[in-house]
């Protein structure tokens, strides 16, 4: 899979608003680190210090009369990129998404595929929505402000308890096999922390039924120690079996 020049608009519209003005190689230099491209994207051209990534970013900048950065951004005295209103107003609407690809550091493939799929349904009628895992790390203390994300995200997590409990009911951390009702008795019934392996997203215009079963593959239950473990590095959340393999060691 392979990210595509206007997939990257708005991914670059959310830095230049964290950053402020941003110059092509700020971009690069970001947007690199954001979705640390691999296969033929981070392959180097011929002749040249540019990635075939690289190559896509810098072309947001020279291609921005045929592509959607012509309305969505000035160029400044100092050839820096600010927004414009309608940039400020297109990230905004996006805002949610764009900050759970960038949170969760997910696969190049995922964030690509997710990029994509964000794009077209900016394009179509219907929204895409996304599922926050910070609902489900601190059962309703979350940072995430939208009320419907929150509410959205918990029926997925109740979802996944329901589906990953044992007959008995109890709920075992898939990396370690902690549970916390074992150790905390009646206050760690029920409780665990839900780790999104994908991105999980939604087509408004699909119902939450007819979706579930695709979103429970997705995620996966892990202890509170666990969960910490694999977004412990920067760079990107390790998978369930690293960390397995981890423990064993
Ligand atoms: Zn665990
Ligand atoms: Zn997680």
């Amino acid at each position: 899979m392979r990210i595509e020049e206007k997939e990257l608009v708005l991914p670059a519209l959310y830095i230049i608003e964290r950053d402020g003005a941003v110059s092509t190689s700020d971009l690069i230099k970001e947007l690199t680190a954001v979705f640390n491209p691999s296969g033929e994207d981070a392959e180097i051209l011929k002749n040249r210090k540019d990635t075939k990534f690289s190559q896509k970013v810098r072309n947001l900048k020279s291609h921005r009369d045929s592509n959607d950065m012509g309305g969505y951004t000035n160029i400044n005295s100092s050839g820096k990129y600010t927004l414009s209103d309608a940039g400020k107003k297109y990230l905004h609407d996006n805002l949610i998404q764009i900050e759970y690809l960038f949170s969760n550091k997910f696969d190049y493939e995922e964030v690509s595929k997710a990029a994509s799929l964000i794009r077209k349904s900016n394009s179509k009628k219907h929204v895409v929505y996304v599922y926050s895992e910070d609902e489900m790390i601190s059962e309703g203390k979350t940072s995430i402000k939208d009320t419907v994300v929150r509410k959205r995200s918990k029926r997925l997590r109740d979802a996944a308890i329901e589906h990953y409990k044992n007959k008995d009911g109890k709920i075992y951390c898939d990396a370690c096999g902690f549970c916390f009702e074992d150790n905390y008795g009646e206050l760690g019934k029920g409780f665990i922390e839900i780790h999104h392996e994908k991105p999980v997203y939604q087509y408004s215009d699909d119902g939450f039924e007819s979706y579930i079963s695709e979103a429970l593959s997705k995620v996966k239950p892990v202890c509170s120690n666990c969960h910490r473990m694999i977004h412990r590095s920067s760079k990107r959340p390790i998978t369930i079996e690293e960390l397995k393999g981890i423990i064993k060691k």
